[in-house]
């Protein structure tokens, strides 16, 4: 006769989705790291996805940093962590060989955010979650970029 917290245990892995990245919660966690960084425009932002004692999944915000292209967290990993995000400018949507270096050694997916894909790694190859807009954040975003390069055509224009 099985336990039945083993069942109950059994049934929440059966209706979890198996891509955390499809999570909602974990979807607002990914749109508040693009937001932050300005949708790859600013320094990268990074969080930890941690799991509450309660079942829910939350973010654990890295400090902003003076890293340009990088992101640094220093100290205990905080618990129930089961993930590393973190944004990327737009035009490097995959994990860096340091991301890969980072999952392995941490034991932990480390996802890199854009405002137009999501790409995990294990360690190993770069996997792509998501590719074309996957957030209202990007979708504004290219509303924005948009009316910039109409105002650097028109700057060009001038001169
Ligand atoms: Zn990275």
């Amino acid at each position: 006769m099985i336990p039945a917290s083993v069942v109950i245990a059994l049934l929440s892995l059966l209706t979890e989705p198996r891509e955390l990245a499809d999570v909602p919660s974990v979807r607002s966690v990914f749109t508040a790291l693009l937001r932050r960084s300005h949708y790859g425009y600013a320094p990268e932002q990074a969080a930890f996805v941690v799991r509450r004692p309660n079942g829910t999944l939350a973010a654990v915000h890295w400090p902003a940093g003076e890293l340009r292209d990088g992101a640094e967290w220093i100290g205990e990993y905080p618990p129930g962590v089961i993930a590393i995000a973190h944004t990327h400018p737009g035009w490097l949507p995959l994990p860096s060989r340091i991301d890969r270096a980072t999952a392995s050694r941490s034991r932990l997916p480390v996802y890199v955010i854009t405002a137009t894909s999501i790409a995990k790694t294990d360690g190993g190859e770069p996997i792509v979650v998501t590719s074309g807009s996957w957030s209202p954040e990007s979708r504004r975003d290219r509303t924005a970029r948009s009316s910039s390069s109409f105002v650097f055509v028109s700057q060009s224009q001038r001169e």
